[in-house]
């Protein structure tokens, strides 16, 4: 079932974007080589909970970590570590969720460690753009869910990269996943309607190969199954009376 937000509470759900926004913005510009990725994680849980939010992802489905934290071939959900260290060349996924008066933001972002190749510069820049032309699709009196999709994966195809189909993005309110599911691929005019007063999560995570994934034997971390490199884009995105809005963008 799609829960419809009234106007009031869009205005709430917009603390728990920027707070999500912060503390994603604070652990980017910590990336640098020989920073773990329990380092990253706590520098994110720290600014969730002075900001007086809770980490979304904290505990949800057992998950141990405030942030998913994912490198090179990881796509998502990432386990942040001690012994995980970043090398210089890695391009590292942080993915962040804040709870705060009674709502979720989530969003996440790819970061270049250091000089990186310009094969996955280009992931990562492609990515951004996918999403950016995702939100670009919406039209919030007339629009569907695949328009969103569509318009990714189009983009993505025609740069010779692959969207993932198995995990995908989704509504988002008082839960941190609601319907609609949010699929980085679909048929443009198809799917379920869009309206004013939905919030949902644009995610596009593109692999440099194929489009097959896998689940480490941790039952978290998902990897690329042929190993090329992955790049994640994430925002928490309001249907408005005056368009889409990024609830999580905060630089
Ligand atoms: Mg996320
Ligand atoms: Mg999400």
């Amino acid at each position: 079932m799609i829960i419809v937000k009234t106007a009031e509470q869009i205005r709430r759900m917009q603390l728990a974007g920027r707070i999500t926004g912060e503390a994603l913005l604070l652990a980017g510009e910590m990336v640098k080589e020989g920073v773990t990725t329990k380092q990253l994680d706590d520098k994110i849980r720290q600014h969730i909970e002075k900001s007086g939010a809770k980490p979304s992802f904290l505990g949800y489905g057992g998950f141990p970590g405030s942030a998913c934290i994912s490198i090179n071939n990881e796509v998502i959900h990432g386990i942040p570590s001690k012994d995980r260290v970043l090398q210089e060349g890695d391009i590292v996924k942080i993915d962040v969720g804040a709870f705060i008066g009674g709502f979720h933001g989530d969003s996440a972002n790819t970061f270049g460690v250091g000089r990186i190749s310009p094969e996955a510069q280009k992931l990562i820049d492609v990515t951004k753009r996918s999403f950016e032309l995702g939100v670009a699709a919406i039209n919030v009196e007339t629009g569907r869910v695949g328009d969103i999709g569509n318009a990714v994966d189009t983009y993505v195809r025609a740069n010779g990269f692959s969207t993932v189909k198995k995990y995908v993005g989704h509504g988002i309110g008082t839960d941190l996943h609601e319907d609609p599911n949010i699929p980085n691929f679909g048929t443009a005019g198809r799917g379920a309607r869009l309206c004013r007063g939905m919030v949902i999560c644009i995610e596009p995570m593109v692999n440099m190969g194929g489009h097959e994934v896998n689940e480490r034997p941790d039952h978290w971390t998902v990897v690329t199954k042929d190993g090329s490199l992955s790049a994640h884009y994430e925002h928490t995105v309001a249907l408005t009376a005056d368009g889409p809005v990024l609830l999580t963008k905060v630089d």
